[in-house]
């Protein structure tokens, strides 16, 4: 029997149809599923009571309900919570929380590691282990929702570990479930999806409405090949090419994330090679400042250093946020965590996520 069961989490609510349409069942069945489970919280087959008994027991045979398990939660100072997930064979994924005045975003993981690279990601350095299931990435929305209770989840952003577009398939059925009216009711433009720049799946993002944020992160091709390998395959020149075509479809702006690192990508004459490289595309430009991690080799730059490089871009006519560096206390930025977690037998294999 345990062979032919499905994971309800990473069901979309078109495949849910399929699927009860394969035990005989109505199609709207799948909505008043979908109900029980995401608007009124029941995962008992036993207590959804519009549905037939014989109905009831199909589904305790065929379906499971299983979310990732909480192994640890930290909570900051400033109140970014910091979730860590147990996704079986001792492999853990983060999440985090991140509060502010207007919203509470959700940064989740895509995958665990990532093979793409970058050199100055903590992430990078561990080579892809697994990609998550819709259901994992489902899964660690739907532990936070309940954790923080009252308080709503407003915004999702896949920032966490792993490269969302090297995991389409789970990703958009994720952000499926995530958008249907029936499922967690989330708009499309409260998701945003995060790429270090692997060029033909960008207009998935496209079509799935969602917002796009594009890891730059260097002014010229040289630079970015020397950080960011998958330049080689996607240089600057088709990326904003692509960048400008999800701008033009969606009218949404992209969001151009730019981390500093000192001596590296940092200096004034940097900042007016990426003001020409974006200045036909519909954009904002958040600056993070690096974060770092043991044996990175690389350095934050100055607090200075960092405004001078804002205001060049500004000046320019762009509109440029830094980004604020939250739950420094409990290790939730980039590379800050395997060296807290180091050690603990039961949760080795943890490692970090690339929150700025
Ligand atoms: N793989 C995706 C999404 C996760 S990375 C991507 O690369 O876009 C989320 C952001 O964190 C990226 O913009 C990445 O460049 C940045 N980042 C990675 N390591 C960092 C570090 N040590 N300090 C600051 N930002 C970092
Ligand atoms: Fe992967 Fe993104 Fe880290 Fe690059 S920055 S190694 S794509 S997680």
């Amino acid at each position: 029997m345990e062979s032919t069961q499905v994971d309800f989490y990473s069901l979309t609510l078109p495949q849910l149809r399929t699927f009860l349409t394969g035990l005989g069942k109505e199609k709207f069945r799948a909505q008043q599923l979908y109900k029980w489970v995401y608007e009124k919280n029941v995962t008992d087959p036993e207590m959804m009571t519009n549905l037939s008994k014989d109905f009831r027991q199909s589904l305790m045979e065929r379906v499971t309900f299983k979310l990732p398990e909480m192994v640890d939660r930290r909570i900051s100072v400033d109140g970014t919570r910091k979730y860590l997930f147990d996704i079986g064979n001792r492999q853990t994924v983060e999440a985090v929380m991140i509060p502010s005045d207007d919203r509470m975003t959700l940064c989740l993981s895509s995958e665990v590691g990532c093979n793409l690279a970058c050199k100055f990601c903590f992430t990078g350095k561990q080579k892809l282990k697994r990609r998550l299931t819709a259901g994992e990435i489902v899964g660690q929305f739907l532990q936070v929702k309940m954790d923080m209770g009252e308080t709503r989840l407003s915004n999702i952003v896949f920032m966490g570990m792993g490269e969302p577009l090297d995991n389409t398939d789970a990703v958009f059925d994720a952000i499926e479930i995530f958008k249907s009216d029936y499922g967690l009711n989330l708009s499309r433009k409260k998701i945003t999806v995060s790429t270090s720049g692997l060029v033909p799946q960008i207009p998935l993002v496209t079509q799935s409405g969602t917002r796009l944020a594009v890891s730059l992160n260097a002014p010229n091709d040289e630079i970015r090949n020397e950080i960011m390998p998958i330049n080689k395959k996607y240089p600057l020149k088709v990326l904003m090419e692509a960048c400008r075509e999800h701008a033009n479809t969606t009218k949404d702006l992209v969001t151009f994330e730019y981390v500093l690192l000192k001596d590296v990508t940092d200096h004034i004459d940097h900042a007016e090679q990426v003001s020409q490289l974006i200045r036909n595309i519909p954009c904002k430009v958040n600056l993070i400042p690096f974060n770092e991690h043991p044996d990175s080799g690389y350095q934050r730059p100055s607090r200075n250093k960092v405004f001078q490089f804002q205001k060049r871009l500004v000046d320019k006519g762009f509109h440029v946020t830094i980004r604020r560096t939250m739950g420094r206390d409990i290790f939730a930025a980039c590379g800050q965590l395997t060296s807290q977690y180091k050690g603990r037998p039961q949760q080795q294999n943890v490692s970090t996520g690339v929150l700025g």
